[in-house]
């Protein structure tokens, strides 16, 4: 049972405003200590972690072939080259800097590689982490064997991928088929590259990203409070999983809230918590 919630930035989504999201999660979790913290990857360097290592590790969780699950693809993998590795190192270094969104990561070994660096007194279940990160997460799907694009991933750490909020859940019917196909992002990079927001899409740099990050934290928290079932089948509930943008506009902007079943399940939570 989680009573701390860490939660570390991501400078290059510049609407993204932690203190406005710790106070609102604050009403849903009032008895636990959330703090904030510096972009992850920028504290285990302060904490001696080697640049290089990193760097190198977060090359190797790249996705090179969107068709293939990862042991396959690391069974084939050369080594990743030095433009790759210093690629990271940039993004270590410089936080505000935004990643090519066609750049594509395997989220749990990004997760794994991730955990492995959580001080080992902050690794109970007492502790909830969860990452703001600008790297585009994917998970391979063995029902379409293929790569999809995710925008949390759940879990010791929790991911939330900004790039992945803006991605992965699908724009239309006309342009999009549910959830992603990478071929048509990558014949449409440069048009999609500067994403500006709109009423229907959520964009970079859009400051309807606060109450989506809310959405997004509840589900990665509730992972716990559920037992690793966090989605709603309720589509006006926060905890729905939103596969199209306009699904993540209704439920984390326009009606904002959580049904019954699951208000009663937080309402059991936070009385545990007390007690
Ligand atoms: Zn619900």
């Amino acid at each position: 049972m989680f009573r701390y919630i860490h939660i570390y930035h991501e400078p290059s989504t510049t609407k993204l405003d932690l203190s406005e999201i710790s106070q609102e999660l604050a009403n849903f979790f009032p008895t636990c200590e959330i703090d904030l913290r510096p972009p992850f990857l920028q504290g285990c360097c302060e904490n001696g972690q080697p640049l290089d290592m990193l760097a190198e590790t977060l090359a190797s969780v790249r996705i090179s072939e969107i068709k293939s699950p990862y042991c396959d693809q690391e069974n084939r993998r050369k080594k990743s080259t030095i433009e790759e590795v210093l690629y990271e190192k940039s993004l270590i270094l410089n936080a505000s800097l935004r990643p090519a969104p066609f750049v594509l990561y395997d989220g749990f070994m990004l997760q794994r590689l991730y955990g492995a660096s959580i001080p080992s007194e902050e690794s109970s279940t007492e502790h909830a982490h969860v990452i703001f990160d600008p790297r585009l997460t994917c998970t391979f799907s063995e029902e379409d064997w293929r790569y999809h694009a995710r925008a949390v991933i759940c879990g010791t750490p929790s991911i939330i991928s900004s790039t992945g909020i803006v991605e992965a859940p699908a724009k239309n019917k006309e342009f999009y088929l549910p959830e992603i196909p990478f071929e048509v992002m990558e014949s449409n990079k440069e048009r999609l590259a500067g994403r500006e927001s709109t009423s229907e899409f959520v964009g970079y740099n859009d400051s309807r990203i606060n109450s989506i990050a809310i959405g997004y934290i509840l589900q990665a928290l509730f992972f716990f409070i559920t037992d690793g079932y966090p989605f709603c089948h309720y589509k006006n509930c926060r905890l729905y999983n939103a596969h199209w943008q306009s699904d993540l506009l209704r439920t984390q902007i326009k009606i904002k809230k959580l049904c019954k079943r699951h208000r009663d399940v937080l309402l059991y939570y936070q009385s545990l918590l007390s007690s």
